[in-house]
């Protein structure tokens, strides 16, 4: 598998930590370890810590039965040491030994609840804070190594909506049809399937609708939003709306307007725009049109290691898009007990403008039951 990581993350990072008064940045298994180091841990109720000082070197503090785990993985090669701890050992005390004990130590966002009360416990005068907000700033900006992992998520996860015509049918459960997704979301390349939303009908108004018995009806539409983790840590997200035989006239009135909203939002993404400002755009569409109280939720969010990262397209995110920011435009229109539609398409912020990881058609796709059973 090929890595992104190398050691200009950690310097990168001490260097933010360092303007933001922090002497530590303390990091457990999840997606920061991950983006630092490359050492994708298990995360388990043993500690494993990596101590990232402002200043001086990195240390992964580790049960001892992971060291060779961890110095095979991609830390190892970036010549991290490994401090093991044996089952007698307070591998709490050993973090605060190493972070100094006092001043200001950011953990990372993720971190359980469990270990930052028994840091706390092992540290007492040393205060904690977040590290989300430090490290954001890195993972914020995607690399051109990262760009090309996340097209080929968007690839992979295209390929999949390209087979999805092929499993609607009458008579089907959304449960039926979601199974057949998650196995095409493998066979595509993604080692893990992230979520399957397959709402139909009424379903389609609930934007994070779970599978359900429902069965597929002639005149269904159907919002289909899926997405997997790639063999390189990076995800794939993306929501297309198809109808089974035909759609309502009043569906295809409003689903004209969230097309054009959609492809407007993602036209207006360029650098140093700010995320709400492509929020608006998508929202005054909808809403001229008069749907403005059926586009419940925002229009966007970043992706990367996570599903859901920064930056958030969202109303009161004055936040300046920058050239790498990768994120999702996905505006969607529900009508409580009849349907509902979406389209979602992850795009990068170039250098002038924008380009789009997801290139599948945008049009209402209509299956022709005549063709599947
Ligand atoms: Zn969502
Ligand atoms: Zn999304
Ligand atoms: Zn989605």
């Amino acid at each position: 598998m090929e890595q992104a990581v190398d050691r200009r993350r950690l310097s990168a990072a001490q260097e933010l930590a360092q303007r933001a008064g922090v002497d530590a940045l303390l990091v457990t298994p999840g997606p920061d370890l991950t983006y630092l180091t490359g050492y994708r841990a298990i995360a388990l109720e043993r500690l494993t810590c990596l101590v990232l000082p402002a200043t001086g070197d990195p240390v992964l503090v580790a049960p001892g039965l992971e060291v060779a785990a961890a110095s095979a993985s991609p830390l190892g090669q970036l010549g991290i040491s490994i401090r093991g701890w044996a089952e007698t050992d307070d591998p709490y005390g050993i973090v605060g030994e190493l972070s100094g004990g006092a001043g200001v130590v950011a953990l990372s966002d993720s971190m359980a609840a469990g270990a930052v009360l028994r840091l706390r416990d092992a540290m007492p005068a040393a205060r904690q804070q977040l590290a989300g907000p430090i490290l954001r700033e890195l993972r914020m900006i995607k690399s051109a190594a990262e760009v090309e992992h996340l097209r080929q998520a968007g690839r992979a996860i295209d390929r999949v909506h390209e087979q999805v015509p092929e499993l609607l049918w009458p008579g089907r459960t959304e449960r039926e049809v979601g199974d057949d997704i998650a196995e095409a979301i493998i066979e595509a390349g993604h080692v893990t399937v992230d979520f399957v939303i397959v709402a139909s009908g009424p379903n389609g108004a609930s934007p994070h609708h779970e599978l359900s018995d429902r069965r597929l009806e002639i005149g269904d539409t159907v919002v289909v939003d899926i997405g997997g983790t790639m063999p390189s840590g990076y995800c794939s997200d993306s929501t297309r709306t198809y109808a089974i035989g035909y759609a309502p006239d009043d569906f295809l009135a409003f689903y004209g307007v969230l097309q054009d909203a959609q492809r407007l939002a993602v036209e207006s993404v360029r650098p140093d725009v700010t995320a709400e400002s492509v929020d608006a755009v998508a929202r005054s569409m909808i809403a001229e049109a008069g749907y403005g109280d059926r586009f419940i939720h925002r229009t966007g969010h970043g992706i990367g290691l996570e599903t859901h990262e920064d930056p958030y397209i969202v109303e009161g995110n004055v936040e300046l898009l920058r050239q790498g920011m990768v994120f999702s435009v996905e505006p969607g229109i529900y009508v409580s007990g009849q349907y509902g539609a979406r389209i979602e398409d992850i795009v990068v912020v170039t250098e002038t403008g924008v380009d789009s990881l997801n290139n599948t058609t945008h049009d209402l796709v209509v299956v022709d039951p005549a063709f599947s059973s």
